[in-house]
């Protein structure tokens, strides 16, 4: 029997390769599976609006993808709400799909894993790069070592991303292997269900699933906090699995350590393998990324859009990508190329603060001095002290990161340093945040009081 629910996601996973982001999401992702009748696909727009724009735009690519994926699907209606009930009392008896002819495509098991989310589309910058390198090692050699993998950082920073980059690249690379993944949601009820369920045949089923995995990877694991018996229940699953070296990837938005109200024993194995994080990316990062997301949706980013952009979204990558997204958006609505930072800046006046876009380098030297109270000429001196020093160095990396300057700019503010001094104290901070807890503090501290002045 064909799911509806899997189908209609494994239809979803291709058209998100062939539709742009955009046009993706306001179109496709809104439509709802209603079910299969007479042999058609039946799928719920929003509105009568949205309907007529599906059916003039998408529905041949839907059909064909549709029609790839499962021969026996030979058509697909979009319907409105209104209609909604009327189908579903025609709805086709599943026996009717289950004789399918075989296909390459149904062959394949179905896949959870987002298309988009690959290795291949992330981008690899320092904030990220130790994560990502633990990740294709799991990827490429399951319980090789690294279990279980504890992948932390604060959100919209790639986590979900490299799941299911893992994820993809097992189905691909290694069909036989029986990956689950699963967010701590659907964990958490599950793992209620396996202690409570009336039902033997649910319990039954549901330890299989879980037992029965290569691979399992919890997404957001920080939701098990203050759940004590789903707790108790996962210690379980996760010690049958590492006793039988099958892999484990748990993802959170904090260190194992600082999990502080999960069950000692459960944290402490959280940390028995490898635990890496994901940092906020540098300015160079964001504008890779943002290149590469503008060639995915086939849209010519200027170098000065993308480090308007860059700066203007600094501590989350959903936040980056939404900003591209609008002014996709915005340029193919209006028919207007925006290939120049004042454009961007109108297209984008009511999603940024623009505090941000006030921000000079004597704002970013004025919150260095007060927080070390320094005065501005101690902090531009060649003096050598360390309490000068770090400051300093402090203060040209947060140029770098929040200001697009010119490097060899920035060099004359501080009094004729070449640019190579400069590149130095950037890379310096950016390796101390990563492993100086002290200099993170700072570092954040700094950049609060300068972007929520
Ligand atoms: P998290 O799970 O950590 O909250 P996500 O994995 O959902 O974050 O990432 C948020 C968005 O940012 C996603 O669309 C993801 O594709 C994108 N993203 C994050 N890191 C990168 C990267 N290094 N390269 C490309 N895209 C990225
Ligand atoms: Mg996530």
């Amino acid at each position: 029997m064909v799911d509806l629910q899997l189908f209609w996601s494994d239809v979803k996973n291709e058209l998100s390769i062939s539709i742009q982001a955009i046009s993706y999401e306001v179109w496709i992702e809104k439509l709802e599976p209603v079910c299969f009748a007479e042999g058609a696909l039946v799928l719920m727009a929003i509105s009568a609006n949205a309907k007529r724009t599906i059916d003039t735009r998408y529905l041949d690519k839907i059909k064909d993808v549709v029609s790839a994926l499962n021969p026996a699907v030979s058509d697909v209606v979009i319907i409105t709400p209104d209609k909604k009930e009327e189908f579903l009392s025609k709805q086709s008896s599943p026996e009717e799909l289950v004789s399918t002819p075989r296909t390459v495509a149904e062959e394949k098991k179905p896949n959870p894993f987002l298309a988009k989310y690959t290795f291949e589309t992330f981008v690899e910058g320092g904030s990220n790069a130790y994560a990502l390198a633990a990740c294709k090692s799991v990827a490429e050699n399951p319980s090789g070592g690294y279990n279980p993998l504890f992948i932390y950082s604060g959100v919209g920073l790639g986590k979900t991303h490299l799941l299911h980059a893992i994820g993809n690249f097992l189905l691909k690379n290694s069909p036989r292997t029986n990956v689950l993944y699963v967010s701590a949601d659907t964990l958490i009820n599950e793992l209620i269900s396996m202690m409570r369920s009336r039902s033997v045949d649910e319990t039954v089923r549901l330890r299989e699933k879980y037992n029965s995995c290569d691979v399992l990877m919890v997404d957001d694991i920080q939701f098990l906090i203050g759940k004590e018996a789903t707790q108790e229940s996962f210690f379980n699953v996760f010690n049958d699995l590492y006793h039988r070296n099958k892999q484990i990837v748990l993802t959170s938005d904090r260190s194992p350590k600082d999990l502080v109200t999960i069950e000692e024993r459960l944290r402490t194995r959280f940390g028995w393998g490898l635990t890496v994080d994901i940092q906020t990316p540098d300015m160079e990062t964001r504008v890779a990324i943002l290149k590469n997301k503008a060639a995915q949706m086939k849209f010519d980013l200027s170098d000065e859009v993308a480090e308007f952009i860059a700066e203007n979204a600094t501590s989350n990558i959903r936040e980056l990508e939404g900003l591209l997204n609008k002014i996709v958006f915005y340029s193919s609505l209006t028919n207007h190329v925006i290939n120049t930072r004042e454009l961007a800046k109108e297209a984008l006046s009511d999603f940024i603060d623009d505090k941000k876009e006030t921000l000079d380098a004597g704002d970013v030297i004025d919150a260095v001095c007060k927080y070390f109270k320094l005065t501005p000429s101690e902090l531009m001196s060649k003096s050598k002290t360390k309490s000068i020093v770090e400051p300093r160095m402090i203060a040209i990396y947060l140029i770098t990161e929040l200001l697009s300057l010119p490097l060899s700019q920035i060099g004359d503010l501080f009094g004729g340093r070449d640019h190579t001094t400069i590149i130095h104290a950037r890379d310096k901070i950016a390796n101390e945040i990563k492993t100086n807890p002290r200099i993170r503090i700072v570092v954040a501290d700094l950049k609060n009081m300068l972007l929520n002045r």
